[in-house]
């Protein structure tokens, strides 16, 4: 198999961001960086801890003072200046994203787009925010809520980073950035691409460390005033456990086990590669994987050939060759997760269409494993509720389509879900029963201004556009 870049020599990271400059690490803990395709040791990242942290926030604490108080015309021109520092790297970004992380080439892109859009987007939601509106002897202004801490999760570093900081730019947030330390080498090419925008400085600063040390600081510190935290449920809910005790203000984008319902007037030709790509999409690591396929009983057997027909067009292997649709997962552990949960489905009494337990044919090097496809799943299994972070997808019958509503609610999570049919009326009184936070029509699509966040355990808040900058900002109301 070729390797990505096939760069044998090792990166060493060992400074952090912080005040407009590339400073040492204080913390000494070092960590290797493992490319998933082969599992060789890439680069080494020294840990920041406790001290960086507190820098850094100090670096934030300051620069809040004059950033805080710009006007809107200023972060305007600030986030142009970072759409276009980031455009200039989207290639960088991408190699790098597909080394680290093992993106496949025609996803990785797209993420490292999205983030560049992210500035784009923002900029748009500002424009169309009213920072200060008055009547009568009142003023109400949007401020900003101070210095925010954004914690990021590994699976699409560029796409988090680059949503999160254009969102408190635009609100006049200055920030701390704890990427994933899965994601350092990423971290420092988008470092460099931010660099290039001039911010004033300490406007961002970023520490690459533990959670449990630099994002756990960052939780306590009562100089940090907001948190935005994309990452695991068990992590959000100590984020706003820990955050209570400094009162933080929390935007919490979490886990998915997100549905898909396929209505019975559903084309299969387009509906089911339309519902694989949800559910394979970043490799099935992906918060919004469409991991729950909904179909109708009496259609069953036409999906499971349909499956079985489209299922070479999602080939797993080299994610840099531009035909894979499934790299490998990003670590071993993340590799055993998505096998012990196959193992589990198949003892649960769920039926292997497609896939199974093991590394593929001529992968066993990598973190690979097989796209899988389960039938004769039932909604309360574990493969069904629970999200595995990989390509395993969970087919589950329905008689009717009030069935179909109940079963694709009858999850703890509600981040995402998926409607595919032909009558678009009847698709849209569908989508409108869902409890989650985005519903896509007939395939995954984007828009930058549309509200991205969990109903129920997929989390507190919205990012994107407009909706993404008011959870950067407090309202105040002056009366005369
Ligand atoms: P994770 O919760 O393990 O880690 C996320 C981040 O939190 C990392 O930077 C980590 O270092 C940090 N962290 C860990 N412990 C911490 C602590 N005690 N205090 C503060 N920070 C801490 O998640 P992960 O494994 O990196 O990512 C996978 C998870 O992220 C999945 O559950 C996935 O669904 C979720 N996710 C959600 C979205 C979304 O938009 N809703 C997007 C992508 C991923």
């Amino acid at each position: 198999m070729k390797a990505v870049m096939k760069s044998e020599t090792i990166k060493a990271i060992t400074t952090h961001y912080i005040d407009g400059a590339f400073v040492e690490s204080h913390g000494r803990e070092v960590m290797d960086i493992v490319r998933p395709t082969d599992g060789k040791v890439i680069g080494r990242v020294t840990l920041g801890d406790e001290e960086d942290t507190r820098r850094a926030i100090a670096a934030a604490k300051r620069a809040l003072a004059s950033f805080g108080r710009t006007s809107k015309e200023e972060r305007l021109r600030y986030l142009r200046q970072l759409h276009k520092a980031v455009s200039d790297h989207v290639d960088d970004l991408t190699a790098v994203m597909i080394e680290e992380y093992g993106g496949v080439a025609q996803f990785a892109r797209l993420i490292v787009e999205s983030g560049v859009n992210a500035f784009a987007a923002a900029e748009k939601g500002l424009q169309e925010l009213p920072l200060t509106q008055s009547w009568g002897k009142t003023t109400v202004t949007l401020e900003p809520v101070g210095v925010a801490g954004l914690i990021t999760a590994w699976n699409a570093n560029a796409l988090f980073i680059c949503l999160k900081l254009a969102s408190a730019v635009a609100a006049g947030c200055t920030v701390v950035i704890k990427p994933s330390e899965m994601s350092s080498l990423q971290t420092r090419v988008m470092v460099e691409a931010l660099n290039a925008a001039e911010l004033p400085k300490g406007v961002f600063n970023v520490v690459t460390g533990l959670g449990t040390v630099v994002g756990a600081e960052m939780v306590r510190n009562p100089d940090v005033a907001k948190i935005s935290f994309t990452g695991s449920v068990a992590v959000g809910q100590q984020i706003m456990r820990d955050g209570a005790a400094t009162m933080k203000r929390v935007t919490l984008e979490l886990g998915g086990k997100s549905p898909t319902i396929l209505l019975d007037d559903a084309v299969l030709d387009k509906a089911i590669p339309a519902a694989l790509v949800l559910a394979f999409m970043n490799s099935g690591q992906a918060c919004a994987a469409g991991t729950r396929l909904l179909v109708p009983k009496r259609r069953l057997d036409d999906v499971k050939q349909a499956i079985r027909k489209t299922m070479p067009a999602f080939a797993v292997g080299d994610p840099a060759d531009p035909k894979t649709a499934v790299g490998p997962m990003v670590s071993q552990k993340q590799y055993e997760r998505v096998e012990s949960y196959i193992r589990k489905g198949i003892e649960e009494g769920a039926d292997v269409l497609v896939g199974g337990e093991g590394r593929p044919k001529g992968l066993e090097a990598g973190y690979f494993v097989k796209p899988t496809v389960f039938v004769n799943v039932k909604n309360d299994m574990a493969i069904a509720q629970e999200e595995i972070f990989g390509p395993v997808l969970s087919v589950i019958t329905y008689d009717s389509e009030d069935e179909a509503i109940r079963i694709a609610n009858d999850s703890k999570y509600g981040l995402h879900a998926a409607v595919i049919g032909t009558d678009l009326s009847r698709a849209r009184r569908v989508a409108s029963q869902l409890r989650a936070g985005r519903v896509v029509i007939n395939g995954m699509t984007d828009d930058p201004q549309a509200p991205w966040g969990g109903f129920k355990y997929s989390g507190v808040g919205r990012e994107y556009g407009r909706y993404g900058i008011e959870a950067f900002l407090e309202t105040r109301a002056i009366l005369e």
